[in-house]
């Protein structure tokens, strides 16, 4: 017969209980000791408990939920870096396509809706060495020379 919980949500609620019940019956020990009213204590530090248990649950999920927010913002990044603007081999319209070493890349072209196969061609360059001048600073590096660009792409 299958259960209807798994045995580690059972544990979970199992624990979720014992933590409720104890601080409960401590807190309404120690105030019906001076004021009585056991039960009326132990109720009202249980809800008050569960409350604040529920409130802070919705805090975690709520952090939970921006977190993946945020990564997933943080991996459309990182897609959209790896990404080459490329001719469509048909219409010749530019598409922005994002590429994977690893795998074949085909991408449908946005404006004929043909199928076109991305061919990499790698090339390689020296970096030179940039000459300092004391009036300007040291000049940057001309994008050509960086490293992320001289993986050239051949438009297909
Ligand atoms: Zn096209």
């Amino acid at each position: 017969m299958k259960l209807l919980i798994s045995k580690e949500s059972f544990l979970l609620i199992a624990l979720s209980i014992l933590f409720l019940i104890i601080p409960s019956s401590l807190i309404a020990v120690a105030l019906s000791m001076m004021y009585g009213h056991f039960l009326i204590f132990f109720l009202g530090a249980f809800a008050s408990i569960f409350v604040i248990g529920q409130i802070s649950n919705i805090a975690v999920h709520k952090k939970a939920e921006l977190d993946i927010v945020r990564i997933k913002n943080q991996l459309t990044a990182i897609i959209n870096q790896q990404s080459v603007e490329v001719s469509c081999a048909y219409c010749k319209d530019r598409n922005l396509v994002p590429i994977k070493l690893n795998v074949r890349n085909t991408f449908e072209c946005k404006e004929c809706k043909q199928t076109n196969l991305i061919i990499f061609q790698f090339a390689t360059a020296q970096i030179t060495v940039p000459l300092e001048n004391p009036q300007l600073g040291t000049m940057p590096l001309p994008k050509e020379t960086n490293e992320q660009n001289t993986q050239k792409t051949q438009i297909a």
